[in-house]
């Protein structure tokens, strides 16, 4: 039987607090699997999204694109999944298919644009994201979560996970590779865990030296306070790549300055201001400044199969639905260690 309207939270308007609600989900269909969510991580983005960051968006809105769960009913024509399955779902549920970056496995830079779990899909319509009881999906926009990850560790792997291994792999994260991760948040915890992984010497760069215990035991082999000018002056020219996912406007120029002739700052974090850059920053040394947006399925299932191998999952609180709010106030504040997953059952 399918379910077509489910619990969930909403804001119900532009940075309200989100309270219970139910939304429409679409019968299930031939190519589609309806998910029982376990677990929704809370990310960043969640709420630039609520607080219009980014722009207008529709309300009410239900946040949530880390999401975990069991697969409860699969339509007649799926092949890739069966009731019982792990799966999880990002930040996407479809995209064009026949565009050059869809047919290369990156649906998340579809030239027609990737259809969002939330807040608007490519029909233009309001689409409902995680923080609710159970999703409907397109076979082919699933993941699957190998044993060996809880889904709750697993659900930030699918928008924090993704959005650092992509950009680390892309620009050749490995031994005798000396990577900077700046900020450590959600996105940031789990670049530290996977750029050790893939074998580079990882340095954290955070705003104090508060979390540095937490950095080196995630596997970093050093961590620095950016509050420290001192720190820029010793670290200036050591860095082969620095990822940066701070969610608020930062000195580029200081950064810049840390990476070696060639290297890459790569910018992952999205606040809402534009930055100011001098350009002789990027000149001197041959630097580049780049971005990164998430990762595309092919890449996410290679993620979610390289954590598992190495035993990585995220650093989670598990909260209740009814605790959202106070979460939310608490990434905010960065009193964050290192990412609130709702319990979906709660919901
Ligand atoms: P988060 O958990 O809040 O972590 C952000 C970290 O940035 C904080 O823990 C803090 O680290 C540092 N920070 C915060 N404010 C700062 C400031 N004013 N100056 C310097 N450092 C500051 O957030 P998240 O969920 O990881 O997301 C981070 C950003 O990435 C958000 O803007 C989000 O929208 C964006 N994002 C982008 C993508 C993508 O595809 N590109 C995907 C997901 C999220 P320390 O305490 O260590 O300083
Ligand atoms: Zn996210």
């Amino acid at each position: 039987m399918s379910i077509t309207t489910v619990p969930a939270y909403a804001a119900p308007a532009p940075k309200a607090p989100l309270e219970r609600t139910t939304v429409p989900r679409r019968p299930v269909g031939e190519h589609d699997v309806l998910i029982e969510i376990k677990y929704a991580g809370i990310c960043h983005s969640d709420i630039h999204q609520v607080n219009e960051d980014w722009g207008t968006a529709p309300f009410p809105m239900v946040p949530g694109h880390e999401i975990a769960g069991i697969v409860a009913e699969v339509g007649p024509g799926v092949t890739r999944y069966a009731v019982g399955d792990r799966v999880g779902v990002g930040c996407f549920v479809d995209s064009c298919r026949t565009c050059d970056n869809c047919r290369a496995g990156l649906q998340q830079y579809c030239a027609v644009g990737m259809s969002a779990t939330y807040p608007v899909g490519s029909d233009g319509q309001p689409a409902y994201g995680g923080y609710s009881s159970h999703l409907v999906v397109d076979e082919n926009y699933a993941l699957r979560i190998p044993e060996g990850i809880g889904l709750a560790e697993a659900a930030p792997l699918l928008c924090a996970g993704i959005t650092l291994y992509s950009p680390l792999k892309h620009w050749q994260a490995g031994p005798g590779k000396k990577v900077a991760i700046v900020g450590l948040g959600g996105l940031g915890h789990m670049g530290v865990k996977i750029a050790a992984a893939l074998g580079a010497e990882v340095t954290v760069l955070s705003q104090s030296l508060r979390k540095k215990e937490d950095s080196l035991r995630l596997g970093a082999a050093d961590h620095r306070a950016t509050s420290d000018s001192a720190t820029f002056a010793e670290l200036a020219g050591s860095f082969d790549l620095v990822v940066s996912t701070v969610s608020a406007v930062l000195p580029f120029d200081d950064y810049l300055g840390l990476l070696k002739t060639d290297g890459t700052l790569v910018n992952v974090g999205a606040p809402a201001d534009p930055i100011s850059l001098n350009l002789f920053s990027v000149i001197g040394g041959r630097r580049s400044l780049a971005g990164s947006m998430i990762g595309g399925i092919p890449e996410t299932q290679e993620m979610l199969d390289f954590c598992a191998e190495h035993g990585l999952g995220a650093e989670v609180e598990v909260i209740p639905a009814e605790r959202i709010n106070e979460a939310f106030a608490r990434v905010l504040a960065g009193d964050v260690r290192y990412r609130f997953v709702i319990d979906a059952g709660t919901i």
